[in-house]
């Protein structure tokens, strides 16, 4: 809870401008007197998937939420533990990459232990299936969720915060249609891309200012992502690859990995590393051990 004092007691808290309806949600805080927590963004190991939580001026957002799998719920094994440990008393937020099971199995064990989250997802996959099915398991009815346009632009606390929704046909891959995430407050940045192939970097790389720290190397490290074009668009410090630990899709490929290195860039990968965490130091984000 940044913002000291001024923030503690149950205040409010509406995040300013952050535009196609959220701006109408109120976020609850945990009344009651809480330490200052850093700004900080963790990539939680979830095997073969994704999830990264950031946190900030009191807020959380979840973006995506890890595989699940009848033998195993990212969500219940790792996530809702993980973020008790880290003092998540709520979420405001869960990002929703695009409908894959890699990104959002975890979401109805997270809903479990977080019910007043938001979902967020792009408004292309408002008839995807999958989605849809899930939404039924998870509770929850399509009027629930946010339906995200082409382009959302808020900030949280001091960070700015765009998303941008490329717009494809539903009958489309679904990694196509993958949003990207963009957070800055001028300095600490990162930037998250879900599964977009190159072809939605190439088509969103010179149109925006994707300039970050941090960047979450698309589609897991494949070589359908993170091409040389926007690895110089997002001009990156550090690069990470979230992926299972020898995962049946061989993730990273070797040439996404050497790319990376040849541009300086330094890599984290969460099935070497486990969870991954930044917090800013200064100005900047720094990684630290979670
Ligand atoms: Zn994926």
């Amino acid at each position: 809870m940044a913002g000291g004092p001024s923030s503690i007691g149950g205040e409010l808290f509406t995040p300013k401008n952050i535009g196609l309806g959220l701006a109408t949600v109120a976020i609850g805080f945990v009344a009651g007197w809480v330490w200052p927590q850093p700004t900080r963004l963790t990539f939680l190991y979830v095997g073969q998937g994704d999830c990264a939580v950031f946190q900030h001026d009191g807020t959380t957002i979840l973006i995506d939420s890890g595989p699940w799998n009848p033998k195993s719920d990212a969500g219940e094994r790792v996530i809702v533990p993980k973020l008790r440990q880290m003092g998540v008393s709520g979420i405001d937020l869960i990002l929703l990459s695009h409908p894959d099971m890699d990104h959002i199995g975890g979401t109805g064990s997270v809903l479990k232990a977080y019910p007043n989250a938001i979902i967020a997802a792009s408004a292309c996959f408002r008839d995807n299936k999958q989605l849809l099915k899930q939404l039924t398991k998870w509770g929850r009815r399509p009027s629930d969720i946010k339906w995200l346009g082409p382009e959302l632009k808020g900030t949280v606390g001091t960070f700015n915060l765009r998303i941008d929704c490329p717009q494809t046909d539903p009958d489309e891959e679904t990694n196509d249609g993958s949003m990207l995430v963009r957070i800055d407050d001028g300095a600490a940045s990162a930037v998250f891309s879900g599964d977009a192939p190159s072809k939605v970097e190439e088509a969103f790389g010179g149109a925006e200012d994707w300039h970050a720290e941090i960047m979450k190397a698309g589609h897991h490290g494949s070589r359908s992502a993170t091409s040389e074009d926007w690895i110089q668009a997002v001009h990156p410090e550090y690069a990470v690859l979230s992926c299972g630990l020898n995962n049946e899709y061989h993730h990273p490929h070797p040439t996404v990995v050497n790319r990376l290195k040849s541009d300086g860039v330094k890599i984290c990968r969460t099935d070497l590393e486990g969870d991954i965490r930044f917090e800013i130091a200064g100005r900047r984000f720094e990684r630290v051990k979670p």
